[in-house]
């Protein structure tokens, strides 16, 4: 039979806990999962692309069946369909996520119905939590350990210690 393999993209900016829960639980669906770090060329980032996905690594280090991809450009579809990937995986946390997320399948449908997109509702525990509200704390050091793995707080303590 062949490889059920999955595609999280995102920007990961930084990597939480919420990512890594939808993350844990696709792992427990797919035979493969591929998180992949892509370039939102509408928002400007804190991590670098190598950064984020030493980060993801990290984080995931304990899922056998996760690996981790820096994708700078390119339609989703054509890089799953690329990957051998057939489900495209997005979390879900509130009607805003829904109604956006809804919007960006239809798309993916239409370009390619063979890629199926996979809505995962996020956990009660982080529904609330953002990468942006996450470096609005730590901007003002303010406590982020129970939404980012500890790799993370770490990173993100290191580059807000300077600034202020
Ligand atoms: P993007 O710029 O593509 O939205 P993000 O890194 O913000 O990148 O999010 C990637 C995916 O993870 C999206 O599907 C988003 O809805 C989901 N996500 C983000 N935060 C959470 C969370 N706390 N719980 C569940 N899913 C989340």
């Amino acid at each position: 039979m062949t490889k059920k393999i999955a595609l999280f993209p995102g920007s990961f900016d930084p990597f939480t806990k919420g990512h890594l829960n939808i993350i844990e639980r696709s792992s427990r669906m797919f035979d493969e999962v591929i998180i992949g770090i892509f370039t939102n060329t509408t928002k400007q980032s804190l991590f670098t692309p190598a950064e984020k996905k030493e980060l993801a690594e990290e984080a995931t280090q304990h899922l056998s069946n996760v690996r981790v991809l820096i994708q700078e450009a390119g339609l989703t579809v054509e890089i799953a369909k690329n990957l051998g990937a057939t489900s495209l995986i997005r979390g879900i946390r509130n009607a805003t996520d829904y109604e956006y997320e809804k919007n960006i399948a239809f798309m993916n449908q239409q370009m390619d119905e063979e890629i199926e997109s996979v809505f995962l509702l996020a956990d009660a525990r982080y529904a609330s939590v953002s990468s942006s509200i996450i470096k609005e704390i730590a901007k003002f050091h303010g406590e982020i350990g129970h939404f980012v793995p500890a790799c993370v707080e770490l990173r993100i303590k290191e580059k807000y210690a300077d600034k202020l």
